[in-house]
């Protein structure tokens, strides 16, 4: 009868007496994650500076981030290609809110980018930088379409990780390339 499936409290003394099993292990899991043929080989570039996508022959799309199969012909991609690392700005966002969803004093600005070299549309998600530290001075500076140029951090920092792009700024402020070899 349904009446009698009222439950039963937990009473400190079950748990002291062992009624009640509990644990407060804390477990040290090593693991290993393989990011795959064509995110690894971009890893891998990213590390050396480089910006590579893959070209499918059959319908010439240069795609980034790189895949190992073409979507639409259906078929394995054929070719790495090393991209520029400049590209425009196809959406992007003014944020003042963390990860975590605390407040920011400065907005961060996620954008998508369209890297020069690849086909209409591919792009990478990354960070715009140098663009003001309020929503009025990003919005002067930067609009759909505003060519941009990735910032790396120097060589030997690179871990071959998106990161390893500090953002991208707009081209046209002054500063030098850090891309470096
Ligand atoms: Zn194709």
């Amino acid at each position: 009868m349904i009446t009698d499936l009222r439950g039963t409290s937990l009473r400190e003394d079950d748990i002291r007496s062992g009624k009640v099993l509990t644990t407060n292990w804390h477990g040290k899991i090593d693991f290993a994650w393989d990011a795959g043929i064509a995110i690894g080989q971009f890893l891998h570039g990213l590390k050396a500076g480089k910006l590579l996508g893959r070209k499918c022959h059959q319908c010439q799309r240069v795609m980034i981030p790189p895949r190992m199969f073409c979507e639409r012909c259906f078929r394995r991609s054929d070719e790495w290609v090393e991209l520029k690392d400049t590209g425009r700005v196809n959406t992007f966002s003014v944020s003042y809110v963390n990860w975590d969803a605390s407040r920011r004093q400065t907005p961060q600005v996620p954008a998508v980018i369209e890297i020069d070299g690849a086909s209409p549309g591919m792009g990478i998600m990354h960070l715009l930088g140098e663009v003001g530290d309020n929503v009025k001075e990003v919005l002067g500076r930067v609009t759909v379409g505003t060519p941009v140029q990735a910032v790396w951090k120097p060589p030997e920092q690179r871990q071959g990780s998106i990161t390893d792009i500090l953002y991208f700024r707009p081209l046209g402020n002054p500063g030098t390339s850090t891309r470096g070899r």
